[in-house]
């Protein structure tokens, strides 16, 4: 089954024909769903005979799953032909995070994991981080949850790796994803809370309402004052996370 992102531009392309003696106007439909959701349409003219192929831009649908794909066509209003095409697969959208050491950007997993091991092979990286919920209501002592692809390059038992995504300050408000001394390398999927404000001294410290950035930093944890020795630190992966009233 092909495979595309949520929100995904593509044109389909469908050859028609008129295999009558006359020509018409035609409308032409895509439909993507069971529930026969309308996402394109295009008029066309075909005269006697004529053969053409239309050309239906599609925004993909936004949510994931499989959707069954149909073609209507119309002449004077009537239905004459409804097609079912192959069915399709989408996939939620993920940014792919840029090189956390050269600062490089890629569009896609398979290019960002071919950079790293031709420039910087055997080092760790994010490969992409998501929010679950964009819009987070900001509540003194609240949560909000990030996912996150990482690589780690193996470790010994009492080591670690820390992949630390915050916004704001970084003290009290960090979610981790650890990898715990002992794993071979490898690709990780993981899911960290971090905290919305710092309570400090008797009161709560928020941050800004709207749009902030999510930082990357990386330790090696195990060895001493593992913090301030990072592999990266208040990288800029492209993350964003806004904060509502
Ligand atoms: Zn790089």
């Amino acid at each position: 089954m092909p495979q595309f992102s949520s929100g995904e531009q593509k044109t389909a392309i469908a050859p028609m024909t008129n295999p009558t003696g006359k020509a018409f106007d035609y409308l032409a439909e895509l439909y993507m769903g069971t529930d026969l959701a309308l996402m394109s349409e295009a008029s066309f003219h075909l005269e006697a005979g004529e053969s053409k192929d239309i050309r239906l831009p599609v925004t993909m649908p936004s949510a994931a799953g499989v959707y069954p794909v149909y073609l209507g066509v119309f002449s004077n209003g009537t239905n004459i032909a409804l097609y079912q095409a192959e069915d399709v697969v989408i996939a939620i959208a993920r940014r792919i995070a840029p090189c956390v050491y050269c600062g490089a950007q890629f569009t896609t997993e398979s290019d960002l994991v071919a950079h790293m091991e031709t420039n910087h092979p055997g080092k760790p990286y994010v490969v992409w981080a998501s929010l679950p919920e964009e819009n987070v209501l900001l509540t003194p002592g609240g949560q909000y949850s990030i996912k996150a692809k990482v690589f780690a390059p193996p470790t010994v038992v009492g080591e670690s790796w820390i992949f630390a995504f915050w916004s704001y300050q970084w003290e009290c408000i960090a979610g981790f994803i650890v990898i715990d001394g002992g794993t071979p390398a490898g690709f990780h999927i993981g899911e960290a809370a971090s905290y919305h404000c710092l309570h400090r001294l008797g009161r709560w410290y928020c941050p800004p309402l709207g749009e902030n950035i999510v930082y990357s930093d990386c330790y090696l944890a195990g060895v001493d004052r593992w913090y301030s020795n990072p592999v990266w630190k208040s990288v800029d992966i492209g993350l964003r996370v806004n904060f509502i009233a």
